[in-house]
């Protein structure tokens, strides 16, 4: 007998009928003899709903209230869930994050959690009962509502899984799974049957949403074997989890990319201790993310700095850039908001040189131009035009022999 903890995302509990298809795969779990806690997002489109009411009421809401409102989407889901449950003659209760004492910190609508007390969920499955858990949200020490982040309902799971020591945990969605790039963008993408935490980070950070970066971090530092399933098919999704099991033995386990790009330059920096810090101060002082950052080597004591940041935030950074310019007494700013991001990922490029000038190789016989590059041990990552995204995604596909057999 195994204990699992399924997450049900927002579109596999989005109706009534689908709900009572979710009640039915718990069903058939507990015909096997297994021990299950669930953990439901609100219905789809629902977090959305309420975000929107709240701005007709208010254009700034507090985040305390914001975290009151939104918790209660997943309430909904948990409760009709419970009764598909009871109707098929299933012994279930729902509890809300407080209710399980699902301890955060106070930093409403970005919650990070802190604690679990198991006591509650443990007696209910001793009793043989079928738990539903509110995903997304939780308690701070003074007893207020707060929710984790868009997306946090995978946190939650994972968190319970840890805290239970749950065999597996499987996350249910509208994709069967993990692949090895975006199928719109590549349709020979294909399903990977394993890959590991480190990987996955990179994936998610470079797009692909298919889970919340932090259920994966969190994943990966309590070793929780972790499933991505699909909720409408059958199939073994894609487990993620660590390297030393049998991982494939790919060199490259995927594709990544991100279309939202924008990159600035600043020319003719004087060449001096403190630059670096003087041009991205005022970055970070207003938020805007820094990806990608390079500086040339100097000449004529002066040097070159580009960066990238996210698209939205290209205009703001370029205002900030200009002022920094003027008052280092450097050349110009230039900037491009039409690039995208290209990155190879594997934990196989560890331990085999040449992956790189295969990557460089490819796009160049495609004609593209590569216009920056960063590497870490598990990823290299291109900035191209971004009229290239396809043509560089499909390429890469095929040399890295990632295609479907
Ligand atoms: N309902 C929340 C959201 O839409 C949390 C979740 O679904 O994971 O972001
Ligand atoms: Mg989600």
């Amino acid at each position: 007998m195994a204990l699992f903890v399924y997450k049900f995302g927002g579109t596999s509990v989005g109706t009534v009928e689908r709900i009572k298809s979710v009640a039915e795969k718990i069903s058939l779990a507990r015909k096997n003899g297994d021990d299950i806690v669930v953990v439901v997002s609100a219905m789809s489109g629902e977090t959305n709903r309420l975000t929107a009411m709240a701005k007709e009421m208010q254009a700034q809401p507090t985040d305390r209230e914001m975290d009151v409102l939104l918790s209660t989407g997943e309430q909904v889901s948990m409760s009709l869930l419970c009764m598909a449950l009871h109707e098929m003659g299933h012994d279930a209760c729902s509890y809300t994050g407080g209710q399980v004492r699902i301890l955060t910190d106070s930093s409403h609508t970005k919650a990070r959690i802190q604690e679990i007390d198991d006591h509650r969920l443990r007696d209910d499955l001793d009793a043989g009962k079928v738990v539903v858990v509110a995903g997304f949200q939780g308690v701070d020490e003074h007893g207020n509502i707060t929710t984790l982040g868009r997306g946090g309902s995978d946190t939650t799971a994972v968190a319970l899984a840890a805290a239970l020591n749950a065999d597996e945990c499987h996350i249910y969605t509208d994709v069967d799974g993990v692949y090895t790039t975006d199928p719109r963008v590549e349709p020979r993408a294909r399903r990977l049957e394993k890959i590991t935490f480190e990987e996955m980070l990179e994936m998610a950070s470079l797009g692909s949403k298919v889970l919340q970066i932090r259920s994966v971090e969190f994943a990966g530092k309590y070793n929780v074997a972790l499933r991505v399933l699909s909720s409408f098919s059958e199939g073994q999704g894609t487990l993620i989890t660590y390297e030393d099991s049998a991982v494939e033995k790919a060199l490259i386990s995927g594709i990544a990319f991100n279309r939202d790009e924008a990159k600035l330059t600043i020319t003719g920096v004087p060449d001096l201790p403190g630059v670096a810090s003087k041009i991205l101060g005022p970055i970070a002082d207003q938020n805007i993310e820094v990806d990608m950052i390079i500086q040339n080597i100097a000449d004529d004591d002066t040097t070159d700095f580009t960066f990238t940041v996210h698209r939205n935030d290209y205009q703001r950074a370029k205002v900030l850039l200009d002022q920094v310019c003027g008052e280092m007494d450097a050349k110009q700013v230039t900037g491009d908001d039409a690039i995208v991001k290209v990155s190879i990922v594997g934990v196989g490029m560890r331990s085999h040189a040449g992956i790189a000038s295969t990557m460089f190789k490819t796009l160049a016989e495609e004609g593209i131009n590569i216009r920056m590059i960063s590497t870490s041990e598990i990823k290299i990552s291109v900035v191209v035009d971004e009229k290239y995204l396809e043509l560089a995604v499909r390429s890469l596909h095929k040399a890295f022999d990632l295609e479907s057999k």
